[in-house]
């Protein structure tokens, strides 16, 4: 009769030649782990129902590699993004320029003069890495850069409004994405807020009756993500700027997306620059470095220097502040700007700017590699928080499939997964946001979904 005394030991497993390659693939503490773990479920398997009988050496030992791939298995990795959706929020937002990509490996690598002054000798300050970079570029006097844009949001308020007044259009008290409210972080800063306007009409004597009272500063708040049409009304940002001043009162723009290009280049409305925000006065400027400007995740604050000051001297600046990876990386992105190689470098940016012809020349060579699906006019969208609902034209392959719901699931169960659209039951795969290096294995994929 088989009992538990037929199991085998470790010591009977670890003398395998299995369990010898799974040490060295995955270390010996999570390899023993891994071994007790399997027999003592085996042994409460065979206690339920001794039925069930013991499995083979060779068995357990599947059965702990199991475990041990699943306790490693990075949970981040690259997937194929074929949804058409630029700057997908899910999905990471940019890819990166090969040149950001070799600066931060390098960096990463090794030391770095992170805060090392080379002609000196002694200590220096990370801020200056992309800061003489974005002086360059944009003309403003300072430049620091943080975590992300919200901590962009954060950091300025707290330094520069703390239990002070602030004054925004109702209409602007929005919430960015993944409950990130406007509202609630001016209030985290210890800010006081002074709502002005109703939510679709705000005039420039709403600002100016706001301002009769002192105020720290008027913010203005990019809504990256949603439109207010119809019976709307709101003031030059040039205006809000003067009346601000005439008060005394800095203005603090928070653009989001920070384009350094105009979108309304590549068949997209038209996106407030932050070059047109420095030209209409605002004193200090906030965007995001991962959105239109196509670089890694990070908030740049530029402005005026007086400002600036405040603001990296504020402690909160050390707990928002950006790493090394972070810094080169921006200082990458930033210099395909000034060399104006941004259409050719910059992933996202090249994305947008493919012309019609090109797409379709990628989607007829997937159909003859598939020898499937059929060619669609769509539409390609920026998301991640800019541009609402704007899009430009592309093309899709489509491909009608049984189930749709079942055949995207075998497209994210490829390795890597991809992940495509869906309407009305067809699968919907635009080339435009597939990176040309993916092309191979999205093909591999789809043939595979198919075949599945
Ligand atoms: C996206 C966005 C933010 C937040 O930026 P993150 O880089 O995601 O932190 C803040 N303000 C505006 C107007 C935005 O569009």
């Amino acid at each position: 009769m088989t009992t538990l005394r037929n199991l085998p030991s470790i010591e009977q497993l670890l003398q395998t030649e299995t369990a010898a390659h799974l040490i060295a693939r995955f270390g010996r503490p999570l390899t023993l782990d891994s071994l007790r773990q399997t027999l003592d479920d085996i042994r409460a398997r065979f206690k339920r129902d001794p039925g069930v009988g013991l499995p083979s050496i060779d068995l357990i030992l599947t059965q702990a590699e199991s475990a041990l791939a699943a306790w490693t298995a990075q949970t981040l990795h690259p997937v194929i993004n074929a949804t058409g959706v630029i700057l997908h929020t899910n999905l990471g937002r940019a890819p990166l320029s090969a040149a950001a990509i070799h600066a931060m490996d390098v960096v990463s690598r090794g030391y770095s003069n992170l805060e090392f002054d080379l002609e000196t000798g002694k200590r220096g300050s990370r801020l200056i890495h992309a800061e003489s970079i974005l002086q360059k570029l944009t003309g403003a006097e300072s430049a620091l850069v943080v975590n992300n844009c919200a901590s962009a949001v954060l950091l300025t308020l707290s330094a520069l409004a703390n239990k002070k007044r602030v004054v925004i259009a109702r209409s602007q008290l929005v919430e960015i994405g993944g409950g990130f409210r406007v509202p609630d972080v001016m209030k985290q800063s210890g800010a006081k807020l002074v709502e002005v306007g109703a939510t679709n009409k705000v005039r420039l004597s709403d600002y100016q009756s706001a301002l009769e009272e002192s105020a720290a500063l008027v913010m203005r708040a990019h809504r990256s993500n949603f439109k207010i049409v119809g019976f709307t009304e709101e003031p030059e940002f040039k205006s809000i700027v003067d009346a601000s001043h005439k008060a005394d009162v800095p203005v603090v723009d928070d653009l989001g997306s920070g384009a350094l290009y105009d979108t309304a280049k590549y068949g997209f409305s038209h996106e407030p620059t932050v070059q047109e925000s420095l030209q209409a006065g605002a004193d200090v400027i906030l965007f995001s470095g991962d959105k239109l400007l196509g670089g890694p995740q990070a908030g740049i604050i530029i402005g005026k220097k007086e400002l600036l000051d405040k603001i990296k001297k504020h402690p909160l600046a050390r707990a928002v502040r950006a790493d090394k990876t972070c810094l080169a990386g921006l200082s990458a992105t930033l210099t395909h700007y000034l060399k104006d190689e941004a259409e050719r470098e910059i992933p996202i940016v090249k994305m947008m700017s493919l012309t019609l012809n090109q797409v379709r020349g990628r989607v007829e060579a997937w159909q003859n590699e598939l020898r499937q699906g059929k060619i669609v006019e769509g539409q390609s969208t920026v998301g991640g928080g800019s541009l609402p609902d704007e899009s430009i034209p592309t093309f899709l392959l489509e491909l009608q499939v049984k189930s749709a719901e079942k055949f995207l699931r075998a497209l994210r169960k490829n390795n890597p997964p991809i992940i495509a659209r869906t309407e009305n039951d067809r699968i919907l795969l635009d080339p435009r946001t597939v990176l040309p290096e993916q092309e191979g294995a999205l093909l591999v994929g789809i043939k595979n979904a198919i075949k599945a």
